[in-house]
């Protein structure tokens, strides 16, 4: 059997990612792809734990004329939404799931604890964190940073619809744009390329965890990507 290029990893999910063709909200035929792959991980045993973002619903800029708290708060809440979305497409597929949410709610999911967290990862059940940091401010590719150092990670896994990698400008705006295959985090941080927030990729940075930026448009690249394929663009 071929080797996992990773043991234990973080992957994050945005909204984006979960809305599939749809304006808005989940499609679950693209959850229920995303849970196959994840289930292919599994089999080789790789510990997975999951970040999920929530711009399927809500972002806390989406509130413009809201107090910023309030609208990062209801936009912790759509994460919520998705990570149960989540638990039942890979409960549906025999793999025991825990939720872990960074705002209490003991009827819907665990509180965040990183030791049980992590005791759940050696038991082989996936782990899914919701609720972001359970700080407005921030966002979930910062939780993924934050959790990732937390719990050991090797490496966070950023999947991005719509874009298969870092470029040096906008692929949508500039047909002439190159894709990295590996940058620098001081780089990223440096010409301001809006791949992911600063605070993520500063935490990463500090904390020595590779971020590898790849597009889910395929979901066979989450398998690629833990198998060690080149595929997207590694930070380092
Ligand atoms: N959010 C927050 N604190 C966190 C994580 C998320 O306030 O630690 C809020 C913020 O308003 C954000 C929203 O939750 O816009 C949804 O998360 P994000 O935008 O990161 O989701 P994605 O873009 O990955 O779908």
């Amino acid at each position: 059997m071929k080797k996992p290029a990773y043991k234990r990893v973080i992957l994050k999910l945005s909204g984006e990612a979960l809305k599939g063709k749809k304006e808005f909200g989940i499609d679950e035929e693209i959850i229920e792809e995303i849970a196959e792959r994840i289930k292919k991980l599994h089999q080789y045993e790789v510990e997975v734990s999951i970040v999920v973002g929530g711009g399927n619903f809500w972002r806390g800029r989406s509130g413009k004329g809201m107090d910023r708290t309030t609208a990062d708060y209801m936009g912790m809440l759509a994460t919520v939404i998705n990570a149960l979305a989540l638990q039942d497409a890979l409960e549906n597929n025999g793999i025991l799931t825990r939720v872990q949410t960074a705002i209490e709610m003991r009827q819907i999911a665990e509180p965040y604890i990183r030791r049980k967290a992590v005791r759940h990862l050696e038991k082989g059940r996936v782990v899914i964190f919701a609720a972001g940091t359970g700080n407005p401010f921030f966002s979930t590719d910062t939780t993924a940073a934050l959790r990732a150092a937390e719990i050991e990670a090797e490496v966070v896994l950023l999947a991005k619809k719509g874009v298969d990698g870092v470029y040096d400008s906008d692929p949508s705006m500039n047909p002439e744009a190159q894709k990295f295959d590996n940058l620098n985090y001081k780089d990223i941080l440096n010409l301001e390329l809006g791949v992911m927030d600063s605070t993520a990729a500063s935490l990463c940075m500090d904390n020595k965890i590779p971020i590898i930026v790849f597009g889910i448009e395929d979901a066979d690249n989450i398998v690629r990507v833990v198998m060690g394929e080149n595929i997207g663009t590694k930070l380092i």
